[in-house]
């Protein structure tokens, strides 16, 4: 199996789709290092499948003109980032991201093959360049979830295998190393992680991953107006948290400081866990900044429940101020030993099942997300580590079988809402397996992920990010104005 870090799990980028957006980006730029500095003649991108029938309402074309251009999803401006789409489809040249530019008309050089798939996904992207030299330039992507992203013929060998001192494959072998060598889940986690960096980089790393989740938070509870996409979807975040705060602060660390002087009721808990994943979920529909956890499109349950942790379990809010080396799990913040248990939950899933929506319907986005952010939660809330595992388990097996049927193909409707939705059951599964004797379970982590693959392989495509199916279909007015 592929070793995966929790930073493969936690990227930062530009929404609204991990597997839609973020990794067609990062395959035209990579195809981009495959191009000489000078002497190209042309460039076309060629969407299939899922990426050609969503393509459009998940800015695949803008991804793969943007990665073109040689931008960074991570650094790149994302204000203006539409505006800066449109001049470029009217353009008729394109300047790569060698320097060089090149003739370019959008309507004929990026191609939506919409009754086509590429045989090794449902995501897939081809590039081709035309040389002055005669020579074509010819290479397949397939963006298989999470901002992942494999090349055509790529095997296990071309990717990171790295010899970590706990290999991982399944949640039984993670319970297992717990037992035998006395330590809980944070610990195995972040010594793996010391296989690629030093615990400074590893805090450095959780910290910025953190920073970009409350700031998404917070941009979207000051933002009202109309999603861009046609469907005409109305932002509520900005809403809910102005009608129990008044008014939101202006600087980030005011509002999480009012936010935790909060000490709100069941009811209001609810709004605020809600207001904090519809925040992230708008932001990403509108192309802002966002972290895949583990996707675009499920981006707002872990920071919606981490945001419960420390806001409402009287934890601090603030960011760690010395992010200095620490020799175990032990030193680390909450919010740390948080993104590093859901990390890894997610990663089980990546390796047993998927976390591609293409691949298996909603279940593979805000189950897994809902999954990852329980057994945090549950973790950081004093549970050991099988009623953490337990907690994964609850929230998937209610999640199973969800379909994926975005409105007009816009990550906004069932998505944002759904966002909410998994981040409450990720409360509610923690609170069950921390009530819980795991041995009574009839259900283990394993079997739940086994079971999701299946699931996965068994639905039809139309429920699979294909918006064939589904309220995709049954909401006139996306069919008439998308
Ligand atoms: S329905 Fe779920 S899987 Fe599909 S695009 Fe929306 S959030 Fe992603």
């Amino acid at each position: 199996m592929e070793s995966i870090s929790v930073f493969d799990m936690f990227k930062v980028g530009v929404g609204p789709s991990s597997s839609h957006t973020m990794g067609p980006w990062r395959a035209a730029e990579r195809f981009l290092r495959e191009l000489p500095a000078t002497g190209v003649q042309s460039v076309q991108a060629h969407l299939y499948g899922s990426l050609a029938k969503t393509g459009i309402g998940h800015g695949t074309d803008l991804a793969v003109l943007m990665g073109l251009q040689g931008e960074d999803p991570e650094t790149c401006v994302v204000e203006g980032l539409l505006d800066r789409f449109e001049s470029l489809k009217s353009a008729n040249t394109l300047r790569l991201g060698t320097g060089e530019t090149v003739p370019f008309d959008y309507t004929r050089d990026v191609v939506f093959h919409f009754d086509e798939c590429l045989l090794g996904h449902p995501n897939g992207v081809r590039f081709l360049a035309m040389l002055d030299s005669g020579e074509r330039v010819l290479r397949s992507y397939y963006s298989v979830g999470g901002g992942f992203v494999v090349e055509e013929g790529e095997g296990a060998a071309d990717r990171q295998l790295v010899q970590l001192p706990y290999p991982i494959d399944e949640a039984a072998q993670l319970s297992a190393y717990c037992e035998r060598d006395g330590i809980d889940l944070a610990e195995v986690v972040f010594r793996n992680e010391l296989t690629w960096r030093s615990s400074t980089e590893i805090r450095q790393g959780l910290a910025r991953i953190w920073t970009v989740m409350r700031d998404c938070i917070w941009r979207g509870c000051r933002t009202e107006g109309i999603l861009p996409g046609g469907l005409g979807v109305v932002r509520r975040a900005a809403k809910m948290a102005t009608s129990t705060l008044g008014e939101v602060p202006n600087e980030p660390d005011e509002f999480f400081k009012v936010v935790d002087a909060h000490k709100p009721d069941f009811r209001n808990t609810v709004s605020w866990v809600s207001c904090f994943a519809l925040a992230v979920n708008e932001e990403n529909a509108a192309f802002g900044r966002v972290v895949t956890a583990p996707t675009n499109g499920a981006a707002g349950v872990i920071p919606a429940v981490l945001m419960y942790a420390l806001s409402f379990l009287d934890q601090p809010h603030s960011l760690p101020e010395d992010l200095g080396e620490v020799t175990s799990a032990e030193g680390l913040s909450m919010m740390e030993k948080f993104l590093l248990v859901s990390g890894e939950i997610g990663s089980l899933f990546k390796k047993g099942a998927t976390i591609s929506a293409a691949m298996g319907g909603c279940q593979a986005e805000i189950g897994v997300s809902s999954a990852m952010a329980a057994a945090a939660l549950c973790y950081v809330m004093g549970g050991d580590t099988a009623r953490s595992l337990m907690a994964a388990e609850i929230a998937m097996e209610h999640h199973l079988g969800m379909t994926c049927d975005p409105i007009g193909g816009l990550v906004q409707a069932p998505c944002i809402e759904r966002n909410t939705m998994g981040a409450m059951k990720a409360i509610t599964a923690a609170q069950i397996a921390l009530a819980s004797n795991p041995e009574d379970a009839k259900v283990s982590l394993d079997d739940v992920i086994r079971t999701m693959w299946q699931t996965a392989l068994d639905m039809n495509h139309r429920y699979k990010e294909t918006s064939e199916g589904g309220l995709a279909v049954n909401v006139s007015v996306a069919v008439a104005e998308c």
